[in-house]
């Protein structure tokens, strides 16, 4: 698993040429899809299941996310056991297999647990919308060395990132069976990685086709507001009790929604793409105001990228402060600049239209440059070589010591600099320590591993520019982050991207 890009608690994961946030349509079989969801109680109770199965098996080409079926299984079928779902999945050769979700979570972990025994598979086990934070973390403390991922059947954005935070970041957060395809966007914003629904094929069996945003029966359409290969040249009437075709095009949406999404998170953009699609319903909207609401926002917070090469638009008259603004504000306070300070510096010097008007002196840019990053003064003999009237180059004894980086006003030290914040603040302040491994990968030129990490500045988080040092406390180079401090013990991938060998 490759975590490409990130923004707000979301991310691009890569995995097995997937790549998500991913929609996986709920059906019976893959056809030419790259990552279908298959309920295996419904491949269970399938007249020809052995021979569905057995075609199922032969195809190394599709990620199939497991339901399994519970729920139905309470109502219809009572008499199927856990055995039999498992079964029916090891059958069908599944790459993963779903264990049985139960209200208690004891219950819960003897499914799994036996999920496991039969199949030998990874899991992916479903939390119970009903337990709290505490009863998640028992469960997923208790089975995440059996576990691929965890799944949620709600799209209440505090319960998706109550169990982003309990389970480990690894992992992936598959949420099933989503209603619309607008709920994606606002649920990656917390970390939602892979989305099921069987949906488009439900609503178009009783004539529903999905708009941006509504699910309406296609004969009250004037036009088909869509331009997706089935739409493009039709009309609402070339439709009617064509279920195949609309049922194409609802499952084109939801992919469109899960690639729009990627591409926003790729872009820095999450926060104004989720905006716009929460607007197309006001329950929607309602879920939106939720994410950015107590332990939510704080989740979102703790994992944001801190600064992003992305200006930021400002939305007067929505009264919602950005997670940007707000992580700004706190670093501000805390570093004791003046706000006026910051008409250059991040996230209030990209900020459009500008909240800072007043122009701040080279001196006070300079000292933002080094409080806001890294909680320290600039040296008292600092100079600097302006650029469009703003510092640049800060020189001590006429030796270059660093930037100031034009996108977002931080100090970037180069090795001279980073040694100067080593000799200012005490271990693990803005440090990632490594081993020797970790020192002779930098030497090499080689990525640096989380795995090579000893101890990290609790703060890390994505994009924060750091120092590596020995266990001894010596620069061995300067980079960026790529992980939060949390991830660099859960993650195995790239640490740092390095900036400047010592
Ligand atoms: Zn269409």
């Amino acid at each position: 698993m490759r975590v490409r890009q990130r923004d707000l608690a979301a991310r691009v994961l890569d995995f097995w040429g997937v790549r998500t946030p991913a929609f996986a349509p709920s059906v019976l079989e893959p056809g030419d899809r790259q990552i279908v969801s298959i309920n295996a109680y419904r491949l269970w109770a399938t007249r020809d299941h052995r021979a569905l199965a057995k075609k199922i098996a032969e195809r190394d080409d599709v990620i199939i996310i497991p339901e399994s079926g519970y729920r139905q299984i309470k109502k219809y079928d009572d008499d199927v056991t856990l055995e039999d779902i498992v079964e029916i999945q090891v059958e069908a050769g599944f790459p993963i297999v779903a264990s049985f979700p139960s209200a208690r979570v004891e219950d819960a972990i003897t499914n799994a647990r036996l999920a496991r025994e039969i199949s030998s598979k990874p899991l992916l086990l479903e939390v119970e919308r009903s337990w709290d934070y505490d009863k998640i973390k028992v469960f997923t403390d208790a089975t995440a060395g059996w576990a691929w991922g965890y799944a949620l059947a709600s799209e209440d954005p505090k319960k998706v990132a109550e169990l982003a935070k309990a389970m480990p970041r690894n992992k992936v957060l598959v949420i099933y069976g989503i209603h619309h395809p607008a709920v994606i966007p606002v649920l990656a914003m917390v970390g939602a990685d892979v989305f099921t629904s069987g949906a488009h094929a439900r609503y178009a069996q009783r004539g529903d086709y999905i708009t941006e945003a509504s699910i309406r029966p296609v004969t009250e359409l004037q036009e088909l507001p869509c331009t997706c290969p089935v739409c493009k040249n039709r009309d609402p009437s070339d439709l009617r009790s064509r279920t195949d075709l609309i049922e194409l095009h609802n499952e084109i949406l939801f992919e469109e929604e899960a690639r729009k999404t990627r591409n926003a998170i790729a872009e820095g953009r999450l926060f104004e793409y989720a905006l716009r699609r929460a607007l197309t319903h006001p329950a929607l909207w309602g879920r939106f105001l939720e994410a950015l609401k107590g332990e939510t926002l704080e989740w979102i917070l703790e994992n944001m990228p801190f600064p992003k090469n992305a200006s930021i638009y400002r939305f007067d008259g929505l009264e919602i402060r950005r997670p940007e603004h707000i992580l700004g504000e706190r670093m501000v306070k805390r570093a004791k600049v003046p706000v006026e300070w910051c008409a250059y510096t991040y996230p209030f010097g990209q900020t459009y239209p500008p909240e800072i008007t007043a122009k701040p002196t080279p001196e006070q840019v300079v000292k933002a440059a080094f409080r806001i990053p890294w909680g320290i003064d600039p040296p008292e003999n600092a100079k600097w070589v302006l650029r469009h009237g703003i510092p640049r180059k800060i020189l001590v004894n006429g030796e270059e010591i660093g930037l100031i980086r034009f996108e977002d006003g931080f100090f970037v030290p180069n090795i001279r600099g980073a040694k100067y914040i080593m000799e200012k603040t005490t271990p693990p302040h803005r440090r990632v320590v490594v081993d020797e491994d970790g020192v002779e990968a930098v030497r090499e030129r080689k990525p640096l591993l989380s795995s090579y990490v000893l101890d990290v500045d609790p703060e890390l988080r994505p994009n924060m520019e750091v120092i590596v040092v020995d266990a001894e406390d010596n620069v061995v180079a300067t980079g960026k982050s790529a992980l939060t401090a949390r991830e660099i013990a859960e993650i195995d991938g790239i640490a740092v991207k390095i900036r400047h060998r010592a």
